[in-house]
């Protein structure tokens, strides 16, 4: 069965190929990739996480139950977070297909689409069922 933006186009005498229309124009498209099902349930898929935030996050939380069980002050725990948030930012992100952005906040990688890891995401091979025009404005 066919789905819209589907052509199909004859290839000899009995097998046929099906060639998608380009998804340039669709809402979901990034960057060759498809972000369908994030926008469908934002959060719900962990590998497309932005391993480098994922780690921060762990760290973060690991840092915030250490604070606690030494009962340290909130403003104090908060200098010395941010001390620390500091350094992680001088420091490699440790991933190999961060491309630096200036831009971004950290990680500063022209990849992350703000928790999300655009090269994670699924490739978009055409215009598929889920396609929704980009909205105007
Ligand atoms: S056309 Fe389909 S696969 Fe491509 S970005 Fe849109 S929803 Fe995703
Ligand atoms: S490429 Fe960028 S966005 Fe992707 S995991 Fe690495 S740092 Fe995060």
């Amino acid at each position: 069965m066919l789905h819209c933006g589907q052509q199909p186009v004859k290839r000899g005498e009995n097998s046929l190929k099906i060639i998608r229309l380009p998804a340039t124009g669709c809402g979901h498209f990034i960057r060759g990739r498809c972000l369908y099902e994030e926008n469908l349930n934002p959060g719900y898929h962990q590998g497309y996480r932005c391993a480098v935030l994922e780690k921060l996050q762990a760290f973060y939380d690991s840092f915030l139950t250490q604070a606690d069980a030494f009962g340290l002050e909130e403003s104090v725990a908060c200098g010395i977070w941010e001390k620390r948030f500091g350094e992680l930012c001088r420091e490699d992100t440790g991933c190999q297909d961060h491309k630096p952005d200036g831009m971004n906040p950290f990680p500063g990688c022209q990849n992350c689409l703000e928790d999300v890891c655009v090269l994670k995401l699924p490739e978009c091979l055409g215009r598929c069922q889920n396609f929704t025009p980009k909205s105007r404005g």
